[in-house]
């Protein structure tokens, strides 16, 4: 399997160890790897013949070939990858000037099941390696136009990935390292369901920011849609929030999607309202994005505004998501179609939508 190829700081630096080599050829390495985007070992003429040599022996450069790119008529586009597995995965291009935000995933399907995301209905097909997270950056710099650059990079595709620590940080790491892309992690969010011990140790070991999707305001609501709601219970998920050290001036996003009649009544603006008490946050409340067989119907608009009012006479900040790439399936919670087929889905009816694109 290609993994133990891969060019990531861990593995670079223990291999020049082994080899022999200074630290410092570890870090010419990878800056020729991600920042210099070398064709091939043998083009990195600052090192010694028989190292580029042993490199290529040993290694295979980072990058994602995507296989569709659908073009939405808001300008979004969305990359289709079929890794060496098989395995699918998408990430999403989002212009919104001046930003330019990439949406990646972090692993193939997810295994948190919430009951209102296309995504959930895969399964956990497989985690993603640091350099598979990479790769979609990568790729998607290869899409833009000449006056476009990623400005924000949200871990909101495909998976959960706090269920993939070890390579989500790894992959920060060359997202923002100076000899990688350098991206600063102050524009880099990662979202989870609320896996209360990772978002401890995240807050801890990186800078980047976090995005909590909360979507319930009791437990008997939330456990209903999130079943990891069972494991972290909302007193242990915002008990966490309250005490993360959150930097000044940052705030946690809370996300909710707006399902009608299920959690988008009055009361429950109140109650998220006197949840969030306490918590530098900030709430997007997300129009859910219907999917075949989804069994769920979005909140009106008028319904998400007058929950939105309510939320910030209560002192809240919240915002509604504009939803984007709708029209080829790239809008929040309906990346699946590249994977495999949801249960109840024939295969015939996926190449469809696929070809559709
Ligand atoms: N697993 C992580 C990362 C995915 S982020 C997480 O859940 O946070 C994807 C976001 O889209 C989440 O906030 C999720 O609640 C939301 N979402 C899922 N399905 C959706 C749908 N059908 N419509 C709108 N938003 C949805």
């Amino acid at each position: 399997m290609l993994v133990s190829h891969e060019l990531t700081p861990k593995r670079v630096h223990a291999w020049v160890a082994a080899h022999g080599y200074p630290a410092y050829r570890a870090t010419q390495i990878l800056s020729w790897a991600y920042r210099r985007r070398a064709a091939s070992f043998a083009a990195m003429s600052d090192l010694p013949h028989a190292l580029r040599d042993a490199l290529a022996a040993d290694f295979t450069l980072p990058g994602l070939t995507p296989t569709v790119v659908a073009h939405a008529r808001d300008d979004t586009r969305k990359l289709l990858f079929r890794l060496d597995d098989q395995a699918a995965i998408e990430a999403v291009l989002i212009p919104d000037p001046p930003r330019l935000t990439l949406c990646i995933s972090s692993q193939a399907g997810c295994g948190m099941g919430c009951r209102f995301c296309a995504t959930a209905r895969l399964g956990l097909l497989r985690n993603l390696t640091p350099v598979e997270i990479v790769g979609q950056v990568l790729a998607a710099q290869d899409q833009l136009r000449p006056d476009e650059r990623i400005s924000n990079i949200v871990f909101m595709g495909m998976g959960e990935p706090l269920a993939n620590y070890d390579a989500v940080v790894q992959a920060i790491e060359i997202l923002t390292a100076d000899w990688g892309l350098a991206i600063s992690a102050r524009r880099i969010t990662v979202s989870t369901v609320g896996l209360v011990p990772a978002m401890e140790k995240l807050v801890r070991e990186t800078s980047v920011n976090l995005a909590v999707s909360l979507s319930g305001t009791t437990d008997g609501e939330r456990v209903r849609l999130m079943p990891i709601n069972r494991r972290y219970p909302l007193e242990q998920l915002l008990g966490m929030c309250r005490a993360l050290p959150i930097p000044q001036r940052r705030r946690i996003t809370f996300e909710y999607v707006m399902l009608a009649g299920v959690n988008d009544s009055l009361d429950d603006a109140v109650r998220l309202a006197r949840l969030l008490h306490g918590i530098r946050s900030k709430v997007n409340l997300i129009p859910f994005n219907p999917f075949p067989g989804a069994g769920f119907v979005g909140s009106p608009p008028e319904t998400i505004v007058r929950f939105q009012q309510r939320l910030l006479e209560a002192g809240i900040n919240a915002t509604i998501r504009r939803s984007r790439g709708r029209d080829i399936q790239a809008a929040c919670g309906q990346l699946a179609l590249a994977g495999a087929p949801a249960a109840h889905e024939p295969a015939a009816s996926r190449d469809l939508q696929l070809s559709q694109l």
